[in-house]
């Protein structure tokens, strides 16, 4: 026997994030029948969206199906009654990062903007009390050296504790996301390791494969790509710029391999970031509902690939403004690398989790 426990509440957010009719769903299937993810003995995402209806919390967070979802919107397009399952499912994965977020509070600052000056005040403060404890809280005499105002050895550590830290907490909201999609799935045993499992996808995360299926959104792949490589090569070229500062070979010149794949690197975000703004701006059609935690996301990526540009022409030009801007910047890193687990970034994980969930289930990704 089936158990419904509405909630309400839920519905209400839900209907509130994603501007959906949830009640006009027909049950008709037509976006089973055209999502690719669909299996052949599961109606996803028709099942899923009578859940939404019903207001069923618990069937939806914790949903592996609904992290699979690539918000492609075919099934939006071809919704006959405008319901818009792909604008759901984003809302559903919104209020995902809240109720696994921990600390809570956190969570609920970044998901909502009546709290983003506090979120923005808390790297402000922290970062401010850094500077302090560093001596280092004014702007600097002579030509712009950025490490005389943040002494490596400080920037560093403090920004690597904290993001270890983040990631940790993070870490147990994942582990409680997994505990969720074992117990939707009671019948079904998990089989393999996470590593194997892991590797078992590889395909999927490095091609983006299934990406290559919407037929309503094409330039979302090419974006997407350019966001995800970028930053993979961002992240590349940060590692070895902390390597040269230990070995006393930083800063690097302008012709230096690593300073050129680090412009690279803002170059790919900073086009892919462009093309999704774009999109969701132009293209409201097919891209279907932003929401502030879409935009939150993309507006601080933007500022962080922006800011990291300017900084380094106000490095060699020997801007007055060099030392605010650096701070500017170093907040936009706060809320790309330290806010990851609550924000849209952290679909990174959330999805990799599913997805590798879904391999341990034999749940093919097709
Ligand atoms: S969401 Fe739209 S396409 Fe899907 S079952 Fe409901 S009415 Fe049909
Ligand atoms: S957005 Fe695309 S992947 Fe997600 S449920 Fe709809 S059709 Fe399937």
């Amino acid at each position: 026997m089936l158990n419904i426990s509405p909630d309400i509440n839920f519905k209400k957010q839900l209907k509130k994030i994603s501007k959906s009719s949830l009640n006009e769903c027909m049950q008709c299937g037509n976006c089973s029948v055209v999502c690719s993810l669909a299996p052949d003995d599961r109606p996803f995402p028709r099942k899923e969206m009578i859940w939404a209806g019903w207001g069923m919390k618990d069937k939806l967070i914790g949903n592996t199906d609904i992290w699979l979802c690539h918000q492609c919107g075919d099934c939006s397009t071809h919704c006959p009654r405008g319901v818009k399952p792909a604008d759901v499912f984003s809302a559903v994965r919104e209020i995902s990062y809240q109720h696994y977020a921990k600390p809570k509070f956190l969570g609920k600052i970044l998901n909502n903007p009546k709290w983003l000056p506090v979120a923005i005040l808390i790297p402000v403060i922290i970062i401010s009390a850094i500077l302090l404890m560093a001596g280092t809280l004014q702007i600097p005499e002579g030509p712009v050296n950025y490490s005389k105002f943040f002494p490596h050895a400080w920037l560093n550590s403090s920004f690597a504790f904290l993001w270890f830290l983040t990631i940790g907490l993070g870490i147990i909201g994942l582990r409680n996301f997994r505990n969720d999609m074992k117990k939707q799935n009671p019948d079904v045993k998990s089989t393999g390791s996470f590593i194997k499992n892991l590797f078992s996808i590889r395909k999927e995360i490095i091609f983006h494969s299934n990406f290559s299926k919407c037929s309503a959104q094409k330039t979302r792949k090419i974006a997407h790509f350019l966001v995800f490589y970028g930053f993979i090569l961002l992240l590349f070229v940060t590692a070895f710029a902390i390597y040269a500062v230990v070995t006393h070979n930083y800063p690097l010149g302008l012709t230096n391999p690593f300073k050129i794949l680090g412009n690279v690197a803002a170059i790919m975000l900073f086009v892919g970031i462009g093309i999704m703004i774009a999109n969701r701006i132009f293209n409201k059609k097919d891209f279907g509902n932003s929401t502030y935690t879409d935009w939150l996301f993309l507006i601080s990526l933007f500022l962080l690939t922006i800011s990291g540009i300017i900084v380094e022409a106000a490095r060699f030009l020997n801007w007055g403004l060099a030392y605010h801007l650096y701070f500017f910047h170093l907040v936009c890193v706060w809320f790309i690398i330290i806010y990851l687990p609550y924000t849209k970034f952290g679909h990174l994980l959330f999805r990799v989790v599913a997805m590798v969930y879904a391999a341990s289930i034999d749940r093919r990704l097709k």
